[in-house]
C-alpha cells in the first residue's frame, strides 16, 4: 500500500478508524491453532482452548446453606410454633445416609449433607431450644437455606467456554467441578524491538543528545500482563541494513514482531523501507490520538506491527490496537473494554474523524459524583501522565470535543490489561 503523505493528511486524507483497522487485520490473521495442558495452578491468564464442562453437579449434593435445624417442610404447622425432637447431628464432611429427619429436627452446619427427605433448614439463631426440642417458628418457606445438588452448575454443563481469558475466579469454578487440568493455547510468542540512535538501555550513561529506553520495558512488562511470551531484541538503531536483516530473522521464530519508533514519515523513519524490503505493509494511519502513526504489515509471513516512538502513544496504542490482534492471533475472545460513565469536570476540543484518548484522574465533585480531571501536560512523550493520571477518556471520532459536567467514556488503567 502507498504510503500517505503529511500533506495527504492535511488535507482529509483517508485514515483509517482503530475498527476498521483491527477488523481489517483480524479478518486476515490466523490464530495459533497449537495447545498444551497446564495444571489448574498455572493456568491463570491463560486462554481455554475448549469449552470445558463440568464433570459433576456442583454442589455435588444438597446441603445446608447454614447452622441450624434440618427439617421436613411437611412435618411445620400451617400457622404457629412448630415443636419438634431434635435427632441426630450432621457436620460438614459428615454422611446423612443414616439420618431421616421425618417427625423430627435434625442438627445440622453450613455444607453438611442433607437427610435424605429433609428439604429446608431452620437457621440456629431462629429458632428457641427447650431441653431436647426445639420450637420453630411459623413462616419460613420450603427450600429456605438449602443448597440443592447441581444449583450451581449442573454437570454437563460448560463451566468455562472456549476463548476466555482465565480469571482466578474460573480456576476457583474448574477446581469445584472437578477438573485438575486445563487445555490451554500455547502462549503468543512476541518480539520486541526499539528503533532509534537516541536510544540508551535503562542505567546505561547518557551520551549527549540520548534517552533511556522507555517503551521496551512498558511494552514488555504490558504484553506479560496480557499473557504473551516476550523475546526483548533490544535496540535497533536507524540504520535501513540493521533493520532489514533483524526484523526477518525475529519473524522466523516468533507470532508476531512489534517495533516502537521510526514510523512517521520522517526522514530519519526506516521501519518501513525495512518491512517493506521482506514483506508488506498493510496500512499505515489511523484515526487515533495518540498514536496516529501505526504500520502494519507482515515480514516472512509474520505480523508485524510497528507502534510510535513516543510513550504515551505506545501505550495507548498497544491497548487498543494491538491487544485484540493479540487475542485474535491467540484464540482468546475479545471485546473492546466497556468504559464507565464519569462526569467530565473540564472542557475539551479535538478534531473529528479520529478517537481521542485523554489522561485523567478522579475525584469526588462537590455533590458526591465522581468526576475526571484531565492531567495537566499533553504531549505523547509525557511519560508522566502516565503514572500521575487514574485512566484514559475515550472520546468518540465524530466528537468535537466535550464540555463541563457531560457524561464520558473512562477507562481505569488496571481494566485495560
Ligand atoms: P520516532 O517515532 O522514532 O520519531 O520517535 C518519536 C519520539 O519518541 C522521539 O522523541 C523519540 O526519542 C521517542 N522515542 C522513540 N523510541 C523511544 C523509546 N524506546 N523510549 C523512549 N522514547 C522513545
Ligand atoms: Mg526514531
Amino acid at each position: 500500500m502507498a504510503q500517505l503523505t503529511d500533506d495527504c493528511f492535511a488535507f482529509g486524507g483517508p485514515l483509517m478508524s482503530v475498527e476498521e483497522a483491527v477488523a481489517l487485520i483480524g479478518a486476515r490473521l490466523p490464530t495459533l491453532s497449537e495447545r498444551e495442558t497446564v495444571p489448574l495452578a498455572e493456568a491463570d491468564g491463560r486462554i481455554a482452548a475448549e469449552d470445558l464442562h463440568a464433570e459433576i453437579d456442583l454442589p455435588p449434593f444438597m446441603n445446608s446453606a447454614v447452622d441450624g435445624y434440618a427439617v421436613r417442610f411437611s412435618d411445620l404447622a400451617e400457622a404457629g410454633e412448630t415443636l419438634l425432637p431434635v435427632r441426630g447431628r450432621l457436620a460438614a464432611g459428615a454422611s446423612a445416609e443414616a439420618i431421616a429427619a421425618a417427625g423430627a429436627a435434625v442438627r445440622i452446619f453450613t455444607g453438611a449433607p442433607m437427610p435424605g427427605d429433609a428439604d429446608t433448614v431452620f437457621m440456629q439463631e431462629d429458632v428457641r431450644v427447650a431441653g431436647d426440642q426445639v420450637g420453630l417458628p411459623p413462616g419460613l418457606k420450603r427450600g429456605a437455606n438449602c443448597r440443592p445438588a447441581g444449583e450451581d452448575l449442573a454437570r454437563g454443563a460448560v463451566a468455562i467456554p472456549a476463548g476466555r481469558r482465565l480469571t482466578p475466579q474460573d480456576l476457583a469454578l474448574a477446581a469445584a467441578v472437578g477438573l485438575d487440568t486445563l487445555p490451554v493455547r500455547r502462549r503468543l510468542r512476541v518480539a520486541i524491538f526499539s528503533t532509534g540512535n537516541e536510544l540508551a538501555e535503562p542505567g546505561a550513561r547518557l551520551p549527549p543528545g540520548a534517552i533511556h529506553d522507555s517503551n521496551r520495558i512498558l511494552l514488555a512488562a504490558l504484553l506479560r500482563r496480557l499473557g504473551a511470551e516476550v523475546s526483548d531484541l533490544g535496540i535497533l538503531r536507524d540504520d535501513p541494513a540493521a533493520l532489514r536483516a533483524r526484523l526477518p530473522e525475529a519473524a522466523r521464530s516468533h507470532d508476531l514482531i512489534l517495533t516502537s519508533g521510526g514510523v512517521s514519515t520522517g526522514e530519519e523513519d526506516h521501519v518501513k523501507g525495512a518491512v517493506e524490503a521482506s514483506g508488506r505493509l498493510v496500512f499505515w494511519r489511523l484515526a487515533i490520538k495518540p498514536g496516529r502513526p501505526v504500520a502494519m504489515g507482515v515480514i516472512a509471513g509474520t505480523p508485524f506491527i510497528g507502534l510510535p516512538g513516543n510513550p504515551v502513544a505506545v501505550y495507548v496504542t498497544l491497548l487498543f490496537v494491538v491487544r485484540p490482534i493479540l487475542a485474535r492471533l491467540g484464540g482468546a475472545d475479545y471485546a473492546p473494554p466497556l468504559p464507565q460513565p464519569v462526569r467530565s469536570a473540564f472542557a475539551y476540543k479535538k478534531k473529528t474523524g479520529r478517537r481521542e484518548y485523554v489522561r485523567v484522574s478522579l475525584r469526588r465533585g462537590e455533590d458526591g459524583i465522581v468526576e475526571a480531571v484531565k492531567y495537566p501536560r499533553d504531549g505523547a512523550g509525557v511519560i508522566t501522565s502516565l503514572t500521575g493520571s487514574d485512566g484514559l477518556l475515550e472520546l468518540a471520532d465524530a466528537a468535537s470535543g466535550l464540555s463541563v459536567g457531560d457524561v464520558v467514556s473512562f477507562h481505569p488503567h488496571a481494566l485495560l490489561w
